[in-house]
């Protein structure tokens, strides 16, 4: 039941996040997936889940969303900052385009639109999902005694730093709630980020940072997923879309170093005509099936991947295109899934690939991971490059 309204959020583009305001939310649904994703209760080894964090949100605004101002209004200003909503430069509520605007002005560099909160803030399409915060964390706020909003970390628009000129990228937690932290941008603060992110912010990657508390797969509460850096990575990367379901995916979850070695494929792809990879699941709570064990999806360090969209219109899917038991495959699909394989092995760009010949449950897709100290290419007709890390 989680899954499924999860997904009608997804749909309905309601934010459906621990901070998300509903009635303002006209863009992405809140990235909070990252706690509510659903966990996989029986799912086959390694099979993939469409997680709902992997949320699309290309429909259209709502029709009751604020939209009096036009689209203009938004557009960055010359200094390449966002306009008009929270988050943005201001002198004065006015250039604030929402209902109950607040300019904070004192101290905070070249003004920042807020606006009162207590839990939860409005998000905007094309501009960074929000959080509340502390008042302590912006002192300068006198006039937001309960709590005010700010805008998350989005190396989108601010590819350099997350943030506006003049402010940091810092975690910061909601009022009254410790254990609810995001990263967001604040006034006057030096950038406290992990060496992942900034890497990964240098290769010119939209991402944002995000948080996410340990959970524990509902079969297995003695066992607890963990995510490394994790964050929201924004489609397309590189220039390469990710899609699943026959849909663009805004933004997929994942730890850093599994959205790192995504981008290296992605690199690795683009030469060769690739538009559009679709994949099949990442973050999902849960154990290999018919173990106890966590699957590397539970630690955001794995994807799956169906198929391969071409800019002349092929589409080369896993489950119909890979030609089993042969090392020369000729059909212009079968290659081409072969040599991807081989070459993300081959670069270490995957320490862990998952083909077809490894076994049944992989038939529809590559499984790539980031397990620790591995190096395989999951072949079972004779190619074995490693040893069965799975014990299948
Ligand atoms: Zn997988």
């Amino acid at each position: 039941m989680q899954r499924a309204g999860l997904l009608l959020c997804a749909t309905l583009l309601i934010g459906c996040g621990d901070d998300s305001s509903s009635e303002w939310t006209v863009g992405p649904a809140t990235g909070d997936g990252g706690q509510d994703a659903p966990s996989a209760d029986a799912a086959e080894e390694e099979s993939p889940e469409a997680s709902a964090a992997d949320a699309s949100s290309d429909a259209p605004p709502q029709e009751d969303a604020p939209t009096e101002d036009a689209p203009t209004e938004d557009a960055p200003d010359a200094a390449g900052e966002l306009q008009g909503f929270i988050g943005s430069p201001c002198s004065s509520a006015a250039d604030c385009k929402y209902a109950e605007a607040v300019c904070v002005t004192n101290g905070a560099v070249n003004g920042l639109c807020s606006l009162a909160c207590t839990t939860s803030c409005p998000d905007q399409d094309g501009h960074p999902v929000t959080s509340c915060v502390e008042p302590s964390q912006v002192p300068e706020a006198t006039s937001l005694p309960e709590g005010l909003c700010v805008s998350r970390c989005n190396f989108g628009p601010y590819p350099a730093t997350g943030c506006r000129e003049g402010y940091g990228c810092v975690k910061a937690a909601r009022p009254g709630d410790p254990t609810t932290v995001r990263w967001v941008c604040l006034p006057n603060k030096s950038s406290d980020l992990p060496a992942c992110y900034t890497e990964l912010a240098a290769r010119g990657v939209a991402f944002e940072p995000t948080v996410m508390k340990d959970e524990s797969p509902n079969t297995h509460p003695n066992l607890t997923c963990h995510v490394i850096d994790p964050l929201y990575v924004e489609s397309p990367v590189h220039g390469v879309r990710l899609e699943s379901g026959g849909k663009e995916t805004k933004r997929v979850l994942g730890s850093c170093r599994m959205v790192n070695a995504l981008v290296s494929t992605a690199d690795d792809l683009k030469p060769l005509d690739v538009i559009a990879i679709q994949h099949m699941g990442t973050y999902n709570c849960r154990v290999i099936a018919g173990t106890d064990k966590l699957s590397e999806h539970a630690s955001g360090d794995a994807i799956d991947f169906g198929g391969f969209e071409l800019a002349g219109g092929a589409v080369y899917t896993v489950v119909d295109d890979w030609i089993h038991d042969d090392d020369t495959p000729s059909t212009a699909g079968g290659k081409f899934l072969y040599e991807a394989a081989h070459r993300w092995y081959d670069q270490h760009i995957w320490n862990i690939i998952l083909t077809p010949e490894y076994n049944s449950a992989h038939d529809n897709h590559f499984h790539v991971d980031m397990t620790d100290g591995s190096h395989f290419l999951g072949f079972t007709s004779g190619h074995y490059l490693g040893p069965n890390v799975y014990g299948d």
